[in-house]
């Protein structure tokens, strides 16, 4: 059962029950994909109906940060806890990299995608990494191919969101892969480009203030988060 946060259901479970749910669909024959959603994301999903069905199609839909947490609680229906698309990610690749499944790396500025997969061949022995493309294409048709023809058991689609929620809903089937996972930034972190926060910081729920301190110009995005907890309270008194 999923629970329900501003009409986006998300899966009511823990980090490792999430590594193995992911582990199970790439082992299940046919497409699938998981979303990690955060605040800002839900905010979009309430105003663009396409995202939230894509949102809301996926398998597997995580509660990536601390506000989804908050909000789930304050609508009585608390989650068991965060299940980050960075460690979501992590733990898949340790479980790839035992099974000898395949890997392709979707998004970023050109040469990110390239860096982040030499650092996780460092990072995971045994995993392999079918191929990489950066997420500025034109046309989709070609870069669908590209993955098709890599024979990639998983995706890792970061293209940002909604835009990679409504990728992977379109075209996931089309790649051939079994599980396609949407991770925004991550790429930009898995290569070393950005720093992720320290683990004070994780720890707290305080990523947001660390990327906001070390990005100033999101302060815009964020400036959703105080909006959806708003939004909550007038759910709540409904
Ligand atoms: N991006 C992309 N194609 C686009 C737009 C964005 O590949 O058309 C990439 C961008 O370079 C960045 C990621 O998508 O690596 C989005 O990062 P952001 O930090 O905004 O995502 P979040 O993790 O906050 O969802």
């Amino acid at each position: 059962m999923r629970v329900d946060v501003l009409g986006v259901g998300f899966d009511n479970i823990t980090m490792d029950q999430a590594v193995a749910e992911g582990v199970r669909l790439m082992d299940t024959a046919g497409a699938h994909y998981a979303v990690t959603p955060n605040p800002e994301i839900v905010e979009v999903c309430r105003e663009d109906e396409e995202a939230r069905q894509a949102v809301c199609g996926a398998d597997l839909v995580l509660a990536d940060g601390i506000g989804i947490i908050y909000g789930a609680k304050m609508l009585g229906t608390p989650l068991k806890g965060r299940v980050t698309g960075i460690g979501f990610a992590q733990g898949l690749m340790g479980r790839m990299a035992e099974n000898g499944k395949s890997l392709y790396l979707l998004g970023a500025k050109p040469g990110v995608a390239e860096r982040a997969a030499e650092k996780l061949r460092g990072q995971y022995p045994g995993l392999r990494i079918a191929g990489t493309h950066d997420g500025y294409f034109q046309e989709d048709g070609p870069v669908i191919e590209a993955i098709r023809e890599s024979g990639a058991d998983v995706v890792f689609v970061c293209l940002g969101a909604p835009k990679q929620e409504k990728w992977m809903q379109k075209n996931g089937g089309a790649t051939g892969a079994r599980l396609l996972v949407g991770l925004g930034g991550c790429l930009d972190v898995f290569s070393g480009e950005v720093k992720r926060a320290p683990e004070v910081f994780q720890k707290l729920g305080l990523e947001w203030l660390h990327r906001l301190a070390t990005n100033p110009s999101r302060i815009g995005r964020m400036a959703k988060l105080p909006l959806f907890l708003v939004h909550v309270a007038g759910e709540k008194r409904k």
